[in-house]
């Protein structure tokens, strides 16, 4: 038997669930393949920045794979339509009897790789779907009445049990030096061929496992020991930054988790506070991804709780727009979204803040945010953009309460307390004291007219009863 993998948000050889499977089927080798889908990449909003990323991650997936013997074909889809039969042909060109790929749990994912099963069905092509993008796959985690949770903290409680049940998370070992195929490798397209050229300096963001590899190294030995109290400053390295390599599989959540038991003295849960809270945010990767897979019409840009379809959004276009382009007047948002554009990242608390500030001091549909967040970010990912989105508009599982509004004046003293990340990303307040930086308007009036940046374009006084009433007597909240 000769094997295909067919590598999708699984970029890498180690640790790679449909990798293993298929060297453990073949006899006659293994082949790899990877499916450029722009009419798919399109309609799913994928980022320029992102599938540069990809793009680069496969290319180093593919020197990787040529260690191991296995050549990697790359095919290209002319409509997203096209796909499943892209990957049958690929097979048999490359005298394959067995097609294996890791799950995607997407609608339209879903939808493309039941035509793949058919079509292979009907070719006598053997077709194998894995789980693979979480530590504990989707349906394995479930309430004692085996019905998915919808609230994080027993989530993660029945999490934690479940993988010490297990005696702890297993990694699938590297397959070995494969039998001689034949077959060559193809070349890859830029991201610009496919028509996604990116302005996102491509260094800012070095691909691949070895990349993502390094990195977890380097965060566990320099900083996941702060990480609680670091994880919330816009202004410092806190964080790992490794949510481009979870979206794409360049590591796997379950290489996580390991590397930070070992930091954890092997514990999931223990008195170590910084491993043991990014544990827990590997794991709110997992509920978002988990949510999805049990309640697919959050595909659909359905609210989660259905009687928040109701809200009367505004439909103040200028607003908006003033949103993206960060010219909002409230600093620590404008920064945000103007690091966005040019970094395509935004720190977890400032993705909170400026979707907060959208969907409740602007109250604009979280729908118009998700979307510009997935046109920017290099780690935009369905289940976890739609799970933040939704958080913050109080419309999702385990939400904010829509009373609880956060003050973006507050959260930027208390997160960006000497104003490190707004002077950096808002040159025209770089000049200013602390204690103007995050409310310029609090400037004395002629200093207030000398500096070119804009009137918070929100009274913020109205704020909490304009959410109140556009909140009041859904029963969703
Ligand atoms: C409105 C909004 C939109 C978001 N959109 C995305 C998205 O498209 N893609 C994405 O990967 N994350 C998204 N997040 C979650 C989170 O902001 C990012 O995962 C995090 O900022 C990534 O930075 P990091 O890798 O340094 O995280 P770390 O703090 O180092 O955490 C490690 C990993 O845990 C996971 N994680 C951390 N925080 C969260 C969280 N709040 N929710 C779910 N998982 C988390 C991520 O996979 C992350 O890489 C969103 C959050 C919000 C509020």
């Amino acid at each position: 038997m000769r094997a295909m993998v067919w590598f999708r948000v699984d970029l890498r050889v180690s640790d790679n669930t449909a990798l293993c499977t298929a060297a453990a089927l073949a006899t006659r080798g293994v082949v790899g393949l990877f499916v450029v889908d722009p009419t798919n990449w399109r309609r799913h909003d994928w980022a320029p920045v992102k599938v540069d990323f990809v793009l680069r991650s496969v290319t180093a997936l593919r020197d990787e794979l040529a260690r191991l013997k296995i050549p990697l074909l790359v095919r290209t889809a002319a409509h997203h339509r096209d796909a499943p039969g892209v990957v049958l042909a690929a097979a048999r060109d490359a005298g394959c009897d067995a097609v294996v790929f890791g799950r995607e749990y997407e609608l339209h994912e879903t939808a493309r790789d039941e035509r793949v099963e058919t079509l292979c069905a009907e070719a006598r092509v053997l077709c194998r779907r894995v789980h693979d993008v979480c530590a504990v796959n989707p349906g394995e985690v479930l309430t004692q009445s085996e019905t998915p949770y919808t609230v994080f903290t027993p989530f993660k409680r029945q999490w934690i049990s479940e993988v010490e049940r297990r005696g702890g998370v297993v990694l699938h070992a590297t397959p070995a030096v494969q039998a001689e195929t034949g077959v060559a490798s193809e070349p890859l397209p830029t991201a610009a061929d496919v028509g996604f050229a990116s302005s996102v300096p491509a260094a800012l963001w070095p691909a691949g496992e070895r990349a993502a590899q390094s990195r977890l190294a380097e965060f566990c030995r320099a900083a996941i020991a702060g990480y609680k109290e670091r994880r919330n400053f816009p202004g410092e390295a806190g964080t790992s930054k490794l949510s481009p390599h979870l979206a794409v599989g360049t590591i796997s959540p379950r290489q996580c988790v390991l590397a930070a038991q070992a930091a954890n003295g092997g514990a999931l849960a223990s008195t170590r506070e910084g491993p043991t809270h990014w544990i827990s945010e590997v794991v709110w990767r997992e509920f978002y991804k988990h949510i999805l897979f049990h309640f697919p019409r959050v595909c659909r840009g359905r609210a989660f709780k259905p009687a928040t379809e109701a809200i009367a959004w505004s439909d103040d276009a200028g607003a908006f727009e003033a949103w993206k382009a960060g010219r909002t007047g409230v600093p620590i948002v404008d920064a945000a979204m103007r690091a966005l554009v040019v970094e395509g990242w935004m720190h977890n608390r400032l993705r909170m803040i400026t979707a907060m500030y959208l969907t409740k001091d602007l109250l604009i549909d979280w729908r118009l945010g998700e979307r510009w967040f997935m046109q920017n970010l290099i780690d935009g990912d369905l289940s976890q953009n739609n799970g933040g989105w939704q958080w913050s508009a109080s419309t999702g599982t385990d939400a904010a309460p829509y009373f609880r509004i956060f003050n973006p004046v507050t959260q930027s003293e208390r997160f960006d307390p000497n104003g490190v990340f707004i002077r950096r990303w808002v040159p025209e307040l770089a000049d200013l004291h602390d204690e103007h930086v995050h409310d310029p308007s609090t400037l004395p009036g002629l200093l207030r007219s000398v500096v070119n940046y804009p009137h918070p374009i929100v009274d913020r006084a109205g704020v909490k009863d304009r959410v109140l009433a556009a909140f009041k007597g859904l029963g969703g909240g």
